[in-house]
């Protein structure tokens, strides 16, 4: 049983796509710090399936059920949430999180069927009033063209 325990449902099918999160975490936001903060913390305030970190890789929801990810029905249920960790903390160790957060994606794209696109990989901040993914933004140009 994962850690989210279904919480927000099945979604019905595979995931059509990907979203991408920056968790906004300090260097100390790894993936044994969210393993614990999550069976703490109301889910309803917001999960991801898989939380990347330095210290490796927290699958916290099974795939086949949603997560409160995103803000959005749509989102939620029919997406893959990765969350890149310690977004406040070194840029390297940032940097490297999120290198093996688009390994994870490309892995479920594969797993999935999923053609990666700007319709199938998405940003948090495409959906809802927010910053997330902060980081990865200002250091990957600061602009998203929709
Ligand atoms: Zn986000």
């Amino acid at each position: 049983m994962s850690i989210c325990r279904g919480a927000a449902g099945l979604r019905g099918g595979n995931p059509r796509g990907i979203f991408i999160h920056n968790d906004a975490g300090s260097q100390n936001a790894n993936a044994a710090f969210y393993r614990k903060w999550l069976q703490t913390h109301p889910l309803e305030n917001g999960f991801a399936h898989a939380y990347v970190a330095s210290d490796g890789i927290l699958y916290a929801e099974d795939d086949a059920y949603a997560a409160w990810h995103c803000g959005q029905t749509d989102g939620n249920r029919n997406y893959y949430s990765i969350e890149v960790c310690q977004s406040m903390g070194d840029l390297e160790i940032f940097k490297k999180n999120e290198e093996n957060a688009l390994k994870l994606a490309a892995q479920k794209c594969k797993q999935y069927g999923i053609v990666p696109n700007t319709n199938t990989i998405r940003l948090h901040k495409e959906v809802f009033a927010t910053a997330c993914p902060h980081r990865s933004v200002e250091i990957h140009g600061g602009h998203i063209w929709l």
